[in-house]
């Protein structure tokens, strides 16, 4: 499963975020990994569909979707050359598929700050300097590698070389990896570096209960979501402490209180719901009178490799999938009446799965 890790400099909140993660914890009986390390979180993906699935069906059981969050403590300034945890933390950051970067965006004289001003955009540069440090590490080291092999003439070698000679002065520049243009292949082969700066980030700017409220009156907000968007990632204002106090809570004391502050989701439901964009991630249902669904699948997958999601056999089998649009279950309200508007669909191997497809999938055994 992916896995999207928390990291930010000391103090601005990450434990505070990840207790809230672990208290909103999926039921183990649920999940089917028997055991979860204890830094890793997981949480259920919030999905009014499946809600709404659960209504019309009743079934005996709806599960919903999962996403998993991994603690990455350590990171400190030097922590690129090894300084603090800085190997662990760096060899454990390679391991996720997205960042959630916590800032520090509340005043407290009681809180030390490492740095001991408040200044979100200065903290976030300390901790993606040295993420592209670590990364023009790891350049280097290949430069050395495959220079020789260049020398020979090898093409792939020169074409790589040719890759690694522009990666290496844009990180120096104090560019992320994922700024610079590369065509597909190159691309292809920057991915076996595993470059921590390729993945995608989402800013998680922690701020005081008022300051969710009021955001737009909200400074550090204001400066974390423009550094965002001037380096074309997502950002998402909580307040952890509130996300602490929430998990806690069951679903409707949940939405009440949110309604409350008038909020449309919890924050830690925004980071969700932005990590599974920014990872291209989207949603097919299964419905029944035994059980509503939500799976997880990669964009742009086929119909045989989503079976495959809910088990290699339906894929190895697959024949076909009858699908229908979620949107057709909730005006039409049943299949029988899907079917009847000749809106229920027969699909082979080569369909292009939609998210909010609800799929039965017909294979051999
Ligand atoms: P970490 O070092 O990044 O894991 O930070 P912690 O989660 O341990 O938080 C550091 C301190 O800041 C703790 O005492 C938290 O209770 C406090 N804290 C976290 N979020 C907020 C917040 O939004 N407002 C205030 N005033 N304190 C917070």
């Amino acid at each position: 499963p992916l896995q999207a890790g928390i990291v930010g400099l000391p103090n601005v909140g990450k434990s505070t975020l990840f207790n809230a993660i672990t208290n909103s914890q999926v039921e183990a009986a649920n999940y089917p990994f028997a055991t979860i390390a204890p830094n890793v979180g997981v949480v259920e993906v919030p999905d009014a569909r499946i809600d709404r699935l659960t209504e019309l069906f009743q079934p005996k059981k709806t599960i919903y979707t999962t996403f998993e969050f991994t603690d990455i403590a350590g990171l400190v300034k030097g922590a690129s050359k090894g300084e603090g945890l800085g190997n662990q933390f760096l060899s454990n950051i390679r391991l996720t598929d997205a960042i959630c970067h916590v800032v520090r965006c509340f005043d407290d004289p009681n809180i030390t700050h490492v740095e001991t001003t408040i200044d979100p955009v200065r903290d976030i540069e300390i901790i993606n300097l040295e993420l592209i440090l670590a990364d023009l590490q790891t350049v280097e080291n290949r430069i050395a590698k495959v220079e020789r092999k260049a020398k020979t003439k090898d093409k792939e070698a020169v074409a790589e070389l040719s890759l690694l000679k522009r990666l290496q002065p844009h990180l120096e520049a104090g560019e992320p990896a994922r700024t610079l243009e590369m065509d597909e292949e190159e691309q292809a082969m920057v991915k076996g570096y595993g470059l921590i700066t390729m993945k995608p980030v989402i800013y998680i700017a922690n701020t005081d209960e008022e300051g969710v409220s009021s955001p737009e009156d909200n400074v550090y907000w204001q400066q974390v979501k423009d550094y965002a968007a001037r380096h074309d990632s997502e950002a998402v204002l909580l307040c952890a402490k509130m996300e602490e106090d929430l998990s806690g809570m069951d679903r409707e004391e949940k939405q009440a209180f949110l309604d409350e502050l008038g909020l449309p989701a919890s924050g830690l439901d925004q980071v969700i719901t932005r990590a599974y964009a920014i990872l291209g991630l989207q949603t097919f249902l299964t419905a029944g009178p035994d059980e509503c669904r939500a799976w997880t699948f990669r964009k742009g997958m086929k119909a045989p490799e989503c079976a495959g999601v809910i088990h290699s056999d339906f894929q190895r089998g697959f024949i076909k999938a009858e699908v229908y649009r979620f949107q057709d279950m909730d005006e039409l309200e049943s299949e029988a009446a899907i079917r009847e508007a000749g809106r229920m669909r027969m699909e082979g191997k080569e369909y292009v799965v939609q998210d909010g497809d609800v799929m039965h999938f017909r294979f051999n055994v």
